[in-house]
């Protein structure tokens, strides 16, 4: 009997699903593949270099320390996110920084990415950290818009190498609505998945560590409101990517529909359909999911 499946043959919902080994192949692949032909085939070429060197740096990124069981113990207790960005400065993401910029192929760079990324490589931690901290307090405009990426990047692989080795144990139930279980980041966008135990069940994904946890759909992934809400996308468009708009909050976040394209993946997708928040940003909705890869402003 499946895991999902009670005794009493009740179908239990998969609630958590731990971030994978291959979130930045698969991602790289998917930015490549949706590059072709596309308005914005330069920067999705250039986060498809990035998320390919994301993967190369996760393979040699040394094991980073993961609370021990009475730690996690202490977690699922408080509904803290074990892996949570507002815990002490993380160590040794500055270092990893720099052999993503190593690994990174510069020939599939446009010249403005390479001169910030030889930048990048002379910078003190200082500056680094504040960077850093702007991120996780959600303050993106004060980043400089194209470092933001590669600190992004850098801080993707670091909690993914975490989350990793926490894996199911993650996961602390309780913590604040519409963050991360695992991390206490914001999601980037929701998605809906297709085939197996869940099918048509919708998922928020981690904008930082990639893990995914179960929403009910038709709620507000902000403010948890059920009330007005509507899915905005673009005409003439599949329809695989709507936008999830809530009048109450008047934020919205990016939904993917996996039975419509298989294929889609959270950032990748999100940042092809940029022509969507456009369209949403003129209908007075604010964007609530946060894309690391992307540049602000
Ligand atoms: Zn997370
Ligand atoms: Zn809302």
């Amino acid at each position: 009997m499946p895991d999902s499946v009670l005794a009493g043959g009740v179908p239990s919902i998969p609630e958590f699903r731990p971030t994978r080994k291959s979130v930045f192949t698969d991602r790289a692949q998917r930015l490549r593949d949706l590059a072709d032909g596309h308005a914005m085939q330069e920067y999705l070429l250039f986060a498809s270099a990035l998320a390919r060197a994301q993967a190369a740096e996760l393979e040699v990124y040394p094991d980073t320390p993961v609370p021990d069981p009475a730690q996690l113990e202490h977690c699922q207790q408080h509904g803290l996110p074990p892996l949570s960005i507002d815990s002490a400065q993380p160590a040794g993401w500055q270092q990893g920084l720099l052999r993503l910029l190593d690994a990174l192929n510069q020939d599939a760079l446009p010249p403005e990415a390479v001169r910030i990324a030889n930048e990048l490589r002379d910078e003190d931690n200082t500056a680094l950290e504040r960077d850093q901290e702007h991120m996780f307090a959600g303050a993106y405009a004060e980043i400089d818009s194209g470092r933001a990426p590669f600190i992004g990047a850098a801080l993707q692989v670091h909690w993914v190498k975490m989350a990793l080795r926490l894996g199911e144990r993650g996961r602390s139930a309780g913590v604040d609505f519409g963050l991360c279980p695992v991390c206490g980041s914001p999601p980037v966008v929701s998605v809906v998945r297709s085939g197996g135990a869940e099918q048509g069940l919708r998922y928020l994904v981690c904008s930082l560590c990639a893990s995914e946890w179960h929403v009910v759909r038709v709620k507000c992934t902000s403010c948890a409101s059920t009330k007005n809400i509507s899915y905005l996308f673009i005409e003439g468009s599949n329809d695989a990517v709507k936008a999830e708009c809530c009048d109450e909050c008047k934020t919205y976040r990016k939904i993917l529909y996996l039975d419509k394209d298989n294929h889609m993946e959270s950032i990748a997708d999100d940042l092809a359909t940029l022509a969507l928040d456009m369209l949403v940003d003129q209908k007075g909705f604010r964007r609530v999911g946060p894309n690391l890869l992307l540049s602000p402003g």
